[in-house]
C-alpha cells in the first residue's frame, strides 16, 4: 500500500492493485474565502500538476462535499470516467455534475477491494447542526490489509467502534485540529456558535488513537493548507515524540510526499 498525500485531506492511495483520489480540492492558493478571518485559502499550491494528480487514478472517494473536499476545480478537471464513491447524502449532487455515482450505506466490493462506509462526527454540539453528514471509509484487499480513511470526524465512540471492528493496521488521519470560531465562521446566516468548536481531530486526539490501538498506523492529513488550523506539522511530530509514540507508529507527511507500507 502506498499513501501520497497531494494537499489537505486530498490523498492518493495505491491499495488493492487501484488507485482511489480522495477528497480532491483543487483550488489555487488563496484562491477562496478564510474560515477563521485570517487569510484566504488554501494557504499553499497543489504539490504537483492535476494531470500528475489524475493521471492514473480508478476512482474518486468522497467524504462530505464541503469545499476543502470538493471544490469546483475538481469538479471541471476530473473526466466523467471516473466513477465517484460517495455517501448516500451526496450522491443525487454528485450525478447532477454528471458523474457516475457508487453509492455506499454499508459495504461493497469494487474490483477486489471491500469498501465499506463508516460514521463520522464532525464537531461536537451546536456546530453539527450545520456541518451536514460526513462518512469514514475502510478498504481491505484480498491480503486482508486494512486501511481506515477517517474523513473529517473528532476522536470519539463512533471513530473507536471502527477502529474495534476493522482492527487497521494504518489509519489516515484528518489531523488539523480545525476550529470554528464564535466571532468569525463561515456559518454565521444559520447559528450564532458560544465558543470555539473543534471539528477534526488535533495532536492530543491523534495521541488517543495511537493509543487505543497500539499495533496502528497513523498517516496524519488535512494539515498545513488551511486558515483555521490550531496546529502545525511541526507541532504534530513534537508532541507525538515528546509523548513517546514509537517513529514508526506515525507518519506526517508533506505534500506530494509518497508514503509505502510494507505488507505482511
Ligand atoms: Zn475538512
Amino acid at each position: 500500500m502506498k499513501i501520497q498525500l497531494i494537499r489537505n485531506a486530498t490523498v492518493k492511495i495505491y491499495f488493492g492493485g487501484k488507485v482511489w483520489l480522495v477528497d480532491p480540492f483543487f483550488a489555487n492558493e488563496r484562491s477562496l474565502p478564510p474560515f477563521a478571518g485570517k487569510t484566504k485559502n488554501p494557504t499553499v499550491p497543489l504539490p504537483i500538476s492535476i494531470r500528475e494528480i489524475l493521471e492514473d487514478v480508478d476512482y474518486v472517494v468522497i467524504t462530505h462535499l464541503h469545499p476543502d473536499h470538493f471544490d469546483e476545480k475538481a469538479q471541471e478537471e476530473i473526466p466523467k470516467s471516473v466513477p465517484f464513491v460517495v455517501q448516500k447524502a451526496d450522491s443525487e449532487k454528485i450525478k447532477t455534475f454528471g458523474f457516475e455515482a457508487i453509492e455506499i450505506q454499508h459495504e461493497r466490493v469494487l474490483d477486489n477491494v471491500r469498501i465499506s462506509r463508516v460514521d463520522a462526527q464532525h464537531g461536537e454540539g451546536e456546530i453539527l447542526k450545520v456541518m451536514g453528514d460526513v462518512s469514514g471509509y475502510v478498504l481491505e484487499d484480498s491480503k486482508n490489509e486494512v486501511l481506515y480513511i477517517t474523513g473529517d470526524t473528532i476522536w470519539c465512540d463512533k471513530v473507536k467502534r471502527t477502529v474495534d471492528r476493522f482492527s487497521p493496521s494504518v489509519v489516515i488521519c484528518n489531523a488539523g485540529g480545525n476550529v470554528f470560531l464564535p466571532e468569525n465562521h463561515p456559518f454565521k446566516e444559520y447559528i450564532s456558535l458560544e465558543h470555539a468548536y473543534k471539528v477534526i481531530m488535533d495532536e492530543k486526539q491523534v495521541l488517543q488513537l495511537l493509543n487505543y490501538k497500539k499495533d496502528t498506523a497513523v498517516v496524519t492529513v488535512h494539515v498545513g493548507a488551511l486558515d483555521h488550523e490550531t496546529v502545525s506539522r511541526k507541532e504534530l511530530r513534537q508532541f507525538l515524540k515528546n509523548n513517546d509514540v514509537s517513529g514508526n507508529r506515525y507518519h506526517v507527511p508533506e505534500d506530494g510526499e509518497i508514503i509505502t507500507f510494507c505488507s505482511h
